[in-house]
Protein backbone atom coordinates (compact mmCIF):
# COMPACT_ATOMS: atom_id res chain seq x y z
CA UNK A 1 0.00 0.00 0.00
CA UNK A 2 1.40 3.29 -0.35
CA UNK A 3 0.27 5.38 2.65
CA UNK A 4 -2.02 8.53 2.30
CA UNK A 5 -0.30 10.62 4.35
CA UNK A 6 2.78 11.47 6.92
CA UNK A 7 0.37 9.90 9.87
CA UNK A 8 -0.35 6.75 7.72
CA UNK A 9 3.35 6.38 7.28
CA UNK A 10 4.45 6.21 10.83
CA UNK A 11 1.39 3.94 12.12
CA UNK A 12 1.88 1.41 9.48
CA UNK A 13 5.46 1.58 9.76
CA UNK A 14 5.72 1.44 13.61
CA UNK A 15 2.83 -1.88 13.49
CA UNK A 16 5.38 -3.97 10.56
CA UNK A 17 8.49 -2.92 12.90
CA UNK A 18 6.52 -4.29 15.91
CA UNK A 19 5.81 -7.42 13.96
CA UNK A 20 9.08 -8.06 12.28
CA UNK A 21 11.90 -10.56 13.94
CA UNK A 22 14.57 -9.21 11.70
CA UNK A 23 14.90 -5.40 10.29
CA UNK A 24 17.60 -4.69 7.42
CA UNK A 25 17.75 -0.80 6.62
CA UNK A 26 19.28 -0.26 3.30
CA UNK A 27 19.99 3.34 3.08
CA UNK A 28 21.05 6.21 0.45
CA UNK A 29 21.65 9.44 -0.38
CA UNK A 30 18.04 10.52 0.46
CA UNK A 31 18.74 9.96 4.53
CA UNK A 32 21.53 12.27 4.83
CA UNK A 33 19.74 15.08 2.62
CA UNK A 34 18.73 16.53 5.95
CA UNK A 35 22.29 16.77 7.24
CA UNK A 36 23.42 19.15 4.66
CA UNK A 37 25.15 16.36 2.36
CA UNK A 38 23.09 16.78 -1.43
CA UNK A 39 21.50 13.73 -2.87
CA UNK A 40 22.62 12.48 -6.66
CA UNK A 41 19.24 13.28 -8.77
CA UNK A 42 17.16 15.64 -6.38
CA UNK A 43 17.05 19.13 -7.67
CA UNK A 44 20.29 20.46 -6.66
CA UNK A 45 21.98 17.04 -6.40
CA UNK A 46 25.74 16.68 -7.22
CA UNK A 47 24.46 15.00 -10.46
CA UNK A 48 22.43 17.97 -11.97
CA UNK A 49 26.21 19.63 -11.70
CA UNK A 50 28.71 17.73 -12.32
CA UNK A 51 29.10 14.25 -14.89
CA UNK A 52 30.52 12.01 -12.69
CA UNK A 53 34.13 10.73 -13.21
CA UNK A 54 33.69 7.08 -14.10
CA UNK A 55 36.54 4.85 -12.84
CA UNK A 56 38.43 4.22 -16.19
CA UNK A 57 39.24 7.95 -16.48
CA UNK A 58 40.17 8.55 -13.35
CA UNK A 59 42.85 5.66 -13.51
CA UNK A 60 43.32 6.76 -17.43
CA UNK A 61 44.38 10.62 -16.67
CA UNK A 62 46.51 12.71 -14.06
CA UNK A 63 43.69 15.42 -14.74
CA UNK A 64 40.84 13.41 -14.02
CA UNK A 65 42.83 12.90 -10.69
CA UNK A 66 43.45 16.33 -9.86
CA UNK A 67 39.72 17.02 -10.72
CA UNK A 68 38.37 14.29 -8.64
CA UNK A 69 40.34 15.25 -5.62
CA UNK A 70 39.85 19.14 -6.79
CA UNK A 71 35.58 18.10 -6.22
CA UNK A 72 36.01 16.24 -3.48
CA UNK A 73 37.76 18.82 -1.27
CA UNK A 74 35.19 21.51 -2.80
CA UNK A 75 32.61 19.39 -0.32
CA UNK A 76 34.83 18.97 2.74
CA UNK A 77 32.73 21.70 4.53
CA UNK A 78 29.22 20.01 3.93
CA UNK A 79 30.59 16.77 4.62
CA UNK A 80 33.35 17.20 7.55
CA UNK A 81 30.05 19.65 9.53
CA UNK A 82 27.54 16.82 8.91
CA UNK A 83 25.86 15.33 11.72
CA UNK A 84 23.72 11.89 11.86
CA UNK A 85 20.23 13.39 11.04
CA UNK A 86 16.89 11.61 12.47
CA UNK A 87 16.98 8.89 9.91
CA UNK A 88 20.22 7.67 11.31
CA UNK A 89 19.06 7.90 14.95
CA UNK A 90 16.28 6.33 14.06
CA UNK A 91 18.21 3.29 12.56
CA UNK A 92 20.56 3.55 15.75
CA UNK A 93 17.79 2.64 17.90
CA UNK A 94 16.65 0.44 16.19
CA UNK A 95 20.16 -1.46 16.06
CA UNK A 96 20.88 -0.54 19.95
CA UNK A 97 17.38 -2.24 20.43
CA UNK A 98 18.64 -5.56 18.63
CA UNK A 99 15.96 -5.96 16.03
CA UNK A 100 18.14 -4.47 13.55
CA UNK A 101 21.57 -6.15 13.14
CA UNK A 102 22.93 -3.82 10.60
CA UNK A 103 22.56 -1.00 8.01
CA UNK A 104 23.17 -1.52 4.30
CA UNK A 105 24.32 1.62 2.63
CA UNK A 106 25.00 2.91 -0.51
CA UNK A 107 26.28 6.25 1.15
CA UNK A 108 29.99 6.99 1.41
CA UNK A 109 29.50 9.89 4.54
CA UNK A 110 30.34 7.50 7.45
CA UNK A 111 27.43 9.23 9.17
CA UNK A 112 25.50 5.70 10.16
CA UNK A 113 28.99 4.98 11.92
CA UNK A 114 28.72 8.76 13.27
CA UNK A 115 25.18 7.38 14.79
CA UNK A 116 26.41 5.05 17.04
CA UNK A 117 26.38 1.42 14.69
CA UNK A 118 29.53 -0.06 14.89
CA UNK A 119 31.72 0.25 11.68
CA UNK A 120 31.95 -3.42 11.34
CA UNK A 121 27.88 -3.29 10.84
CA UNK A 122 27.75 -0.53 8.77
CA UNK A 123 27.95 -2.64 5.20
CA UNK A 124 29.20 -0.03 2.89
CA UNK A 125 28.05 -0.86 -1.15
CA UNK A 126 29.82 2.01 -2.61
CA UNK A 127 32.75 2.63 0.01
CA UNK A 128 33.47 5.89 1.98
CA UNK A 129 35.05 9.16 1.10
CA UNK A 130 36.39 10.45 4.31
CA UNK A 131 39.45 9.09 4.00
CA UNK A 132 41.33 7.38 0.79
CA UNK A 133 43.41 4.07 -0.38
CA UNK A 134 46.20 3.29 -2.40
CA UNK A 135 44.74 1.51 -5.78
CA UNK A 136 47.53 -0.93 -5.96
CA UNK A 137 48.85 -1.52 -2.46
CA UNK A 138 45.44 -0.82 -0.27
CA UNK A 139 47.48 1.33 2.00
CA UNK A 140 45.16 4.14 3.99
CA UNK A 141 45.62 7.61 3.75
CA UNK A 142 44.04 10.39 5.53
CA UNK A 143 42.41 13.20 3.70
CA UNK A 144 44.58 16.19 5.75
CA UNK A 145 47.67 13.92 3.71
CA UNK A 146 46.51 14.08 0.72
CA UNK A 147 44.96 17.72 1.37
CA UNK A 148 49.03 18.88 2.30
CA UNK A 149 50.00 17.01 -0.67
CA UNK A 150 48.02 19.12 -3.16
CA UNK A 151 48.76 22.61 -1.51
CA UNK A 152 52.52 21.75 -1.92
CA UNK A 153 52.06 20.70 -5.90
CA UNK A 154 49.86 23.03 -6.89
CA UNK A 155 46.83 20.50 -7.24
CA UNK A 156 48.75 17.13 -8.49
CA UNK A 157 47.09 14.32 -7.15
CA UNK A 158 49.45 12.26 -5.17
CA UNK A 159 50.32 8.76 -5.64
CA UNK A 160 51.59 6.33 -3.18
CA UNK A 161 55.04 5.53 -2.30
CA UNK A 162 54.32 2.01 -4.26
CA UNK A 163 53.34 4.18 -7.38
CA UNK A 164 49.65 3.13 -7.16
CA UNK A 165 47.04 5.75 -7.20
CA UNK A 166 45.55 7.38 -4.39
CA UNK A 167 41.74 7.42 -4.57
CA UNK A 168 39.11 8.58 -2.25
CA UNK A 169 37.93 4.61 -0.22
CA UNK A 170 34.82 5.01 -2.64
CA UNK A 171 33.35 2.61 -5.47
CA UNK A 172 33.01 4.80 -8.91
CA UNK A 173 31.03 3.84 -11.62
CA UNK A 174 32.85 1.27 -14.01
CA UNK A 175 35.16 -0.07 -10.43
CA UNK A 176 34.39 -3.41 -9.04
CA UNK A 177 31.91 -3.94 -5.96
CA UNK A 178 33.47 -4.74 -2.61
CA UNK A 179 33.04 -8.44 -2.89
CA UNK A 180 33.24 -9.36 0.79
CA UNK A 181 30.34 -6.14 1.26
CA UNK A 182 28.52 -7.42 -1.55
CA UNK A 183 28.05 -11.32 -0.14
CA UNK A 184 27.24 -9.57 3.64
CA UNK A 185 24.12 -7.67 2.19
CA UNK A 186 23.24 -10.59 0.70
CA UNK A 187 23.41 -12.34 3.77
CA UNK A 188 21.82 -9.90 5.77
CA UNK A 189 19.13 -9.46 3.07
CA UNK A 190 18.37 -13.20 2.88
CA UNK A 191 18.23 -13.51 6.56
CA UNK A 192 16.06 -10.40 7.35
CA UNK A 193 11.73 -10.47 7.31
CA UNK A 194 11.47 -6.81 7.34
CA UNK A 195 13.76 -4.68 4.28
CA UNK A 196 13.44 -0.99 4.54
CA UNK A 197 14.95 0.73 1.48
CA UNK A 198 15.52 4.35 2.63
CA UNK A 199 16.41 7.22 0.55
CA UNK A 200 17.18 5.67 -2.54
CA UNK A 201 16.04 5.92 -6.10
CA UNK A 202 16.83 2.43 -6.43
CA UNK A 203 18.44 3.02 -9.94
CA UNK A 204 22.04 2.36 -8.91
CA UNK A 205 22.89 -1.65 -9.78
CA UNK A 206 23.50 -4.35 -8.19
CA UNK A 207 22.67 -2.12 -4.89
CA UNK A 208 19.42 -1.70 -6.28
CA UNK A 209 19.27 -6.05 -6.50
CA UNK A 210 18.91 -6.27 -3.06
CA UNK A 211 15.16 -5.42 -2.39
CA UNK A 212 13.96 -7.33 -5.01
CA UNK A 213 16.33 -10.31 -3.71
CA UNK A 214 14.44 -9.45 -0.03
CA UNK A 215 11.04 -10.02 -1.39
CA UNK A 216 11.66 -13.03 -3.42
CA UNK A 217 13.47 -14.84 -0.06
CA UNK A 218 9.69 -13.78 1.60
CA UNK A 219 10.38 -10.87 3.76
CA UNK A 220 8.50 -7.63 3.59
CA UNK A 221 9.63 -4.53 1.86
CA UNK A 222 8.76 -0.83 3.06
CA UNK A 223 10.20 1.83 0.67
CA UNK A 224 10.45 5.48 2.37
CA UNK A 225 11.58 8.28 -0.69
CA UNK A 226 9.98 11.59 -1.23
CA UNK A 227 9.50 10.42 -4.97
CA UNK A 228 8.45 6.92 -6.81
CA UNK A 229 10.58 4.07 -7.56
CA UNK A 230 10.33 1.33 -9.55
CA UNK A 231 9.66 -1.02 -6.70
CA UNK A 232 7.09 0.51 -5.22
CA UNK A 233 4.46 -1.92 -6.97
CA UNK A 234 5.46 -4.61 -5.15
CA UNK A 235 6.36 -3.16 -1.69
CA UNK A 236 4.25 -3.78 1.45
CA UNK A 237 4.31 -0.38 2.41
CA UNK A 238 5.44 2.85 0.59
CA UNK A 239 5.64 6.29 2.28
CA UNK A 240 6.19 8.91 0.00
CA UNK A 241 7.46 11.44 2.86
CA UNK A 242 10.07 13.43 3.89
CA UNK A 243 12.58 10.55 5.36
CA UNK A 244 13.47 12.61 9.01
CA UNK A 245 9.56 13.21 9.48
CA UNK A 246 8.84 9.84 8.88
CA UNK A 247 11.70 7.99 11.25
CA UNK A 248 11.91 10.68 14.06
CA UNK A 249 9.15 8.80 16.27
CA UNK A 250 11.56 5.92 16.23
CA UNK A 251 14.62 7.43 17.80
CA UNK A 252 14.75 6.02 21.37
CA UNK A 253 17.11 8.55 23.50
CA UNK A 254 20.22 6.93 24.82
P1 LIG B 1 19.82 9.09 -5.35
O1 LIG B 1 20.29 10.50 -5.34
O2 LIG B 1 19.74 8.38 -6.65
O3 LIG B 1 18.38 9.00 -4.69
C1 LIG B 1 18.09 9.64 -3.48
C2 LIG B 1 16.60 9.56 -3.29
O4 LIG B 1 16.29 10.10 -2.02
C3 LIG B 1 15.82 10.39 -4.33
O5 LIG B 1 14.88 9.55 -4.99
C4 LIG B 1 15.12 11.48 -3.50
O6 LIG B 1 13.79 11.70 -3.91
C5 LIG B 1 15.13 10.89 -2.11
N1 LIG B 1 15.22 11.89 -1.04
C6 LIG B 1 16.14 12.88 -0.90
N2 LIG B 1 15.97 13.53 0.26
C7 LIG B 1 14.88 12.96 0.85
C8 LIG B 1 14.20 13.20 2.07
N3 LIG B 1 14.59 14.14 2.94
N4 LIG B 1 13.12 12.43 2.37
C9 LIG B 1 12.69 11.47 1.49
N5 LIG B 1 13.32 11.19 0.35
C10 LIG B 1 14.40 11.92 0.02
O7 LIG B 1 20.72 8.30 -4.31
P2 LIG B 1 21.05 6.75 -4.19
O8 LIG B 1 19.87 5.91 -4.54
O9 LIG B 1 21.69 6.59 -2.86
O10 LIG B 1 22.14 6.46 -5.31
C11 LIG B 1 23.10 7.36 -5.70
C12 LIG B 1 24.54 7.07 -5.33
O11 LIG B 1 24.97 8.26 -4.78
C13 LIG B 1 24.83 6.05 -4.28
O12 LIG B 1 25.65 5.14 -4.86
C14 LIG B 1 25.65 6.78 -3.20
O13 LIG B 1 26.88 6.13 -3.03
C15 LIG B 1 25.96 8.12 -3.78
N6 LIG B 1 25.78 9.31 -2.93
C16 LIG B 1 26.00 9.24 -1.57
C17 LIG B 1 25.80 10.36 -0.80
C18 LIG B 1 26.05 10.25 0.68
O14 LIG B 1 26.88 9.46 1.11
N7 LIG B 1 25.34 11.02 1.50
C19 LIG B 1 25.38 11.56 -1.38
C20 LIG B 1 25.17 11.59 -2.77
C21 LIG B 1 25.38 10.46 -3.53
Amino acid sequence: MIASDLETGRRELAQLLDSARVVLPFTGAGISTETGIPDFRSPGGFWTKFRPIPFDEFLASQEMRNESWRRRFALEEQLASARPGRGHRALASLYRAGKAPAVVTQNIDNLHQESGIAADDVIELHGNTTYAICLQCEQRYELAWVQAQLAASGGRAPDCSCGGHIKTATISFGQAMPDAAMRRAEELTRGCDLFLSIGSSLLVWPAAGLPLLAKRTGARLVIINREPTEFDDMADLVVHEDIGSTLEPFIIAH
